[in-house]
């Protein structure tokens, strides 16, 4: 959270029924559908290594900037073995552009070991399995078997988080329970476009310091449309 943010609680957005979240969270995916009909995972990828070391990356760090670094990257990484030998100091500074760099190079380094000695170096495209790799949690998992593998899967980013708090779609605090939360709301055939597509608004629209509630497409279901910013019959800013 960011200094002066406003916090949406619970209380702030009564639902009358369950019945009625679910009707608004259809509404809200009709009108991202509409808005950002190719919404889709934006880090560059040709395999499934690949997009798992690019996601890694990703963390404070825009996806701009990640796919600035990866060609050269992989490159010179082709294989998990690749990485799983390299000097941790040299994956250390062949990443630092994407910031966290001591971090990050740990977790590539132990994660590619752990898939050579676990998963025949390959990438496991089950949750139970992902979950167990260094540096790869929930939420990596989910970007992975949604855009590789094509599992529905709720990915619970940062944008994700706030957007769906400020719609009411979403009222717990951690991660996981929201994705519980979203995933009882959504149909599945739903939950990666949703994700996707909120990641879009999040990053274009529904910033975190400063929404633009007046120029919003969901403004008129947004039950924090009128804390952000006024929203006159015409959805313009009063
Ligand atoms: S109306 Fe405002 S708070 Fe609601 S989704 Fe749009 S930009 Fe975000």
């Amino acid at each position: 959270m960011f200094k002066g943010e406003i916090v949406v609680k619970k209380a702030d957005f009564p639902v009358k029924s369950a019945a009625g979240l679910k009707k608004r969270a259809r509404r809200v995916v009709e009108i991202l559908r509409r808005t950002y009909p190719d919404a889709w995972c934006t880090l560059n990828f040709k395999t499934s290594l690949q997009l798992l070391i690019s996601t890694i990356l990703s963390a404070q760090c825009t996806d701009e900037r990640v796919n600035a670094l990866t060609p050269g990257l992989f490159a010179k990484y082709r294989s998990a073995a690749d990485w799983a030998k390299a000097p941790l100091s040299q994956v250390e500074e062949d990443i630092r552009p994407a910031g966290f760099f001591r971090n990050k190079a740990k977790n590539i380094v132990s994660c590619c070991q752990d898939m050579l000695a676990r998963f025949g170096g390959e990438v496991p495209d089950r949750m139970e399995d992902l979950v167990t790799l260094a540096g790869v949690g929930r939420k990596t998992a989910n970007v992975l078997l949604a855009t590789v593998w094509h599992h529905p899967a709720v990915i619970v980013d940062t944008h994700v988080q706030r957007v769906s708090q400020r719609l009411g779609l979403a009222t717990e605090k951690n991660a996981d329970k929201i994705e519980l939360e979203l995933q009882a709301l959504l149909p599945k055939e739903d939950w990666t476009f949703y994700s996707h597509s909120i990641i879009f608004h999040g990053r274009r629209i529904c910033t975190a310091k400063k929404p633009d509630c007046p120029g919003c497409p969901l403004n008129r279901i947004c039950p924090s449309a009128s804390i952000f910013g006024t929203i006159s019959s015409k959805g313009r800013k009063k």
